[in-house]
Formats: structure tokens, C-alpha cells, sequence
């Protein structure tokens, strides 16, 4: 059998990508391969909204042009680092075999029949992801919020919602053959449906996936505090497969740069937004993003930012140095102000802070038991996460590979927890921790935030 290599950079849109490229060239005969060398067609799927993602690309790209004339695989490039116009690519990078837009798979599929590599009855469309555990299933694609440093919505076009009965349909597809949780995923993933022609939104669309059979948990992310409305809290709150996990994005500490970031919303109103959420889901594990080092920013203005993380006190913060992106409103009209090595200790000075947050927030699980699904092993540990994505080690002879299982928590870190399985020996069997916990009625949410 021929084989396939993927290297894969970037958010979870782009992991989600990787895998329905991945069931498409499983599904026409390649496997796959983590050698280059092997490889007769190659994927790599670019991320470019840090400059030092772009860099990887391009050193990847780079290292890849002996192999092209040694082997001559295939070359492909996707991700956000194809632009509509791809004249200054191909003129970079001639090793290259095809150049796609992450929103336009079609044309590998075309690119690959018309090279008689692909049977050309096999439809783009009835690809399904390939289904794992834990399974990504975009949701919505694309962005319309342009907000002034960002290139995503220049690269991935404007959103898209896929229809709600093809995301039902195609979860019950994932979930009869073992998944047990999906993570809905969009840029804006809580704008989902405003540009369906009945307008569903993510609260119809979790009560759906909720009747799902066999599925465990649900999981969406990324949510913008502009979009979050109460249907979706209480959504959250009621239905019993939706995880006490949310990835709410505040970018930044300070109203002004909020406004220059073009956010669409003010600290006071993010802090009531978190009190409403905390309020009615009260073990929600929050997951937030910041840039530190935007255009103007100053040290005032930056300690807000650390003054709000120390108050609100996230589980997980992904913390990011401005870096200018070509054609984005904040590259055109700011000028990026903020020396580099400020930038590093900015980043370096939240770092900290969160590592001290999140290995106290950790230290309270100690002695604990928790729910884990199962994703993986690695060397010889099993590893999964929590409801509220907590990473989750421990050792069992057994196969515990997509069970839902019991670990009494035996030692804390802060990216991590260890423990041991909590299992029915005599009956030689996992408890089972799919029964759901009922949750709070919606009619215990009385309070509107509207944002
Ligand atoms: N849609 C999500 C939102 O609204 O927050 C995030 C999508 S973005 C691709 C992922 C993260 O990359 C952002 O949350 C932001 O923190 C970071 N990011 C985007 N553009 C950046 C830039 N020019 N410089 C540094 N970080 C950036
Ligand atoms: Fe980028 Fe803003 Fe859209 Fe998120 S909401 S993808 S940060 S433009």
C-alpha cells in the first residue's frame, strides 16, 4: 500500500482538517506514514497567525525540497498560509505540487482523480471524519469579526454553518463506531447557524447532539464573549452530555486596546459574563487566550491583563506576543510599538502567574475521584482528560483505550494530574460513568447578561 505523511501546525481547526485529508487518502488506498521519505504524497497544513508559526512552515518547506528531488513525492500545501491569490506562493515555493484553501478540499480530490490516484466516483462530501474517542467536527467555518490583528477571516472567508441535521447525522454516524465525545469547533463556534435559513443556534444544536446514542460528552469551542448568550448558558447548564469546559477568550486586560482590538466588548462586561457562567455551572473549568505586547500597549495597561487573570483565575490560559500580520487592520494602521524582548517578559510574567493559578486550582483535586475518556497511551501510560479537560495519567495492564473511567487523583501538577484506575476487579469491569448526572433545571437561571 502506498503511503501518506501529515504534518499538521496550528489550532484544532486545522488538527480537523488534517484528519478529514487523512480519511480521504485512507479512504483511496494510501496509509499513513511518519516518514517523509516513504511518503508519495506529502500534507502539510500551515498555520501563519504568529509569525513564528509562518516560520515553521517555510523551514518545513525548506527541508522538504532535497526529498522532492530525491523521491519526487506529491507536495501539498493547505492551511491558512494559501491566500485566494497563489502566484507569490508558487513563485516561493515551486516544490510544491498543489496549493488549496482549507475551505476548498475539492480540489485535492480533483487534483488527485485527475492524476487517476483517486476513483472518481468517491464524493468530497461523504467523507466522514475518522472516528476516535474524542473526535473534531467543524461546526462553522470561518470568521466575520476581523478583529484588528487577526488574518483568520482573510484566510479562512467568511462564516459558514453547516446544517444542523448533517452534524446530527454525522455524529450518530462517529458515535456507532466509538466515539464517545466531539469537540464542535468553530472560530466564533457560538455564532453558529445565523447564516442557516431557519437560524438554529448552538443551544438547538447541543440539545440535538445530546439525544445522541452512545455519545458520552459534547464539547464546542471557541466561544466569543460578544456571542455567548443566556439560551447557551443554560443549554450548558441542563443538558447532561454538554462538559463543564468553556474556551472564552478575553485577548485583553484593558478597555482601550479591547476597542483598538475591535473585540466588541468591555472588561466589566466580560467579568459579568464569567460571574453568569461561574454562577450557573459553578465547576466549570474556564480556558482563556491573551496577547501581551499589542501595538500601544503599556505597562499600565498590560498589568491589567495580569490583574484580571489573578482575579478571575482561569484552569488554562494560552498566552500570545503580538506579531503583526500583513493586511490585517493593526498592521496597517498601528505601529507595533512594544520591543521584543518586552514582549517575552510580558508572555513570561503571565506564564508564571497562570503556572501558580492552575497548580493550586489542581491541588484541590488531590484525593479526588474523576471521570476520564480514555484518548491514548504514551509510553506506558494511559492518558485522557476530565469533563473539565484536565489531563489525566495512570498506569492499568488493561485496555483502556475509549472507556470512561474512574482515577482517584494521586498526585497534581499544573498541566497535569496522575492517578490510579478505580476498577471492579471481582467483576472485571470499568464502573460505568456514562449514567448522566442530572444537572441544574434551566428554571434556577433567572439573571440576563446580554453583551
Ligand atoms: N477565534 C478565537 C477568538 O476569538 O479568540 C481565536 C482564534 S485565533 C486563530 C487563536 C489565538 O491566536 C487568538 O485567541 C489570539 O490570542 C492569537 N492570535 C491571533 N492573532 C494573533 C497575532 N497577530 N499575534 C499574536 N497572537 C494572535
Ligand atoms: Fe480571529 Fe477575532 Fe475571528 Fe477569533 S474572532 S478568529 S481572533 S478575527
Amino acid at each position: 500500500m502506498p503511503f501518506y505523511h501529515m504534518w499538521t501546525i496550528g489550532c484544532q481547526m486545522n488538527k480537523a482538517d488534517s484528519q478529514h485529508i487523512a480519511c480521504y487518502l485512507e479512504q483511496i488506498g494510501y496509509q499513513a506514514s511518519s516518514k517523509v521519505e516513504e511518503a508519495e504524497i506529502i500534507v502539510l497544513n500551515s498555520c501563519v497567525v504568529r509569525q513564528s508559526a509562518e516560520d515553521r512552515v517555510i523551514n518545513k518547506l525548506n527541508a522538504l525540497k532535497s526529498i522532492k528531488k530525491t523521491h519526487n513525492p506529491l507536495l501539498v500545501l493547505t492551511g491558512c498560509m494559501v491566500e485566494s491569490n497563489m502566484d507569490d506562493l508558487m513563485y516561493r515555493f515551486p516544490q510544491v505540487d498543489l496549493f488549496f484553501r482549507p475551505q476548498a478540499f475539492s480540489e485535492l480530490v480533483q487534483f488527485l482523480t485527475d492524476r487517476h490516484l483517486a476513483p472518481d466516483e468517491l464524493e468530497p462530501d461523504s467523507i466522514l471524519p475518522k472516528p476516535s474517542p474524542s473526535t473534531f467536527v467543524p461546526i462553522i467555518e470561518g470568521c466575520d469579526n476581523f478583529c484588528s490583528y487577526c488574518i483568520v477571516p482573510y484566510r479562512r472567508g467568511r462564516e459558514r454553518s453547516r446544517p444542523m441535521e448533517e452534524i446530527i447525522g454525522e455524529v450518530a454516524e462517529l458515535a456507532s463506531c466509538g466515539t464517545k465525545e466531539v469537540i464542535l469547533l468553530g472560530q466564533k463556534v457560538d455564532s453558529y447557524g445565523h447564516d442557516l435559513p431557519e437560524k438554529p443556534d448552538l443551544a438547538k444544536l447541543l440539545t440535538g447532539l445530546n439525544r445522541v446514542d452512545g455519545l458520552a460528552r459534547i464539547r464546542f469551542l471557541t466561544s466569543h464573549p460578544k456571542d455567548m448568550n443566556e439560551r447557551l448558558i443554560e443549554a450548558m447548564a441542563y443538558l447532561d452530555k454538554v462538559c463543564e469546559h468553556l474556551s472564552l477568550p478575553f485577548q485583553a486586560g484593558d478597555d482601550e486596546i479591547l476597542h483598538t482590538m475591535r473585540r466588541g466588548y468591555t472588561i466589566e462586561q466580560y467579568r459579568a459574563l464569567v460571574d453568569r457562567i461561574r454562577y450557573a455551572i459553578p465547576d466549570i473549568a474556564l480556558s482563556t487566550d491573551v496577547i501581551v505586547g499589542f501595538p500601544g500597549e503599556s505597562e499600565e495597561q498590560f498589568h491589567r491583563t495580569f490583574d484580571l487573570l489573578r482575579e478571575l483565575r482561569f484552569d488554562t490560559v494560552h498566552v500570545a506576543a503580538y506579531s503583526p500580520r500583513p493586511g490585517t487592520i493593526a498592521s496597517r494602521k498601528l505601529t507595533d510599538d512594544v520591543p521584543p524582548e518586552e514582549k517575552v517578559i510580558r508572555r513570561e510574567i503571565i506564564e508564571q502567574l497562570q503556572k501558580g493559578i492552575a497548580t493550586e486550582l489542581n491541588v484541590r483535586l488531590m484525593g479526588s475521584t474523576v471521570e476520564v475518556l480514555v484518548e491514548g497511551q504514551k509510553n506506558d501510560k494511559w492518558w485522557g482528560r476530565t469533563r473539565g479537560d484536565k489531563l489525566v495519567f495512570f498506569k492499568d495492564e488493561a485496555d483502556c483505550l475509549g472507556q470512561i473511567v474512574k482515577i482517584r487523583v494521586e498526585k497534581t501538577g499544573p498541566w497535569s494530574l496522575q492517578g490510579s484506575l478505580i476498577y471492579d476487579r471481582q467483576r472485571g469491569e470499568f464502573p460505568d460513568m456514562t449514567k448522566a448526572i442530572p444537572k441544574m433545571q434551566p428554571g434556577n437561571l433567572s439573571t440576563h447578561i446580554v453583551i
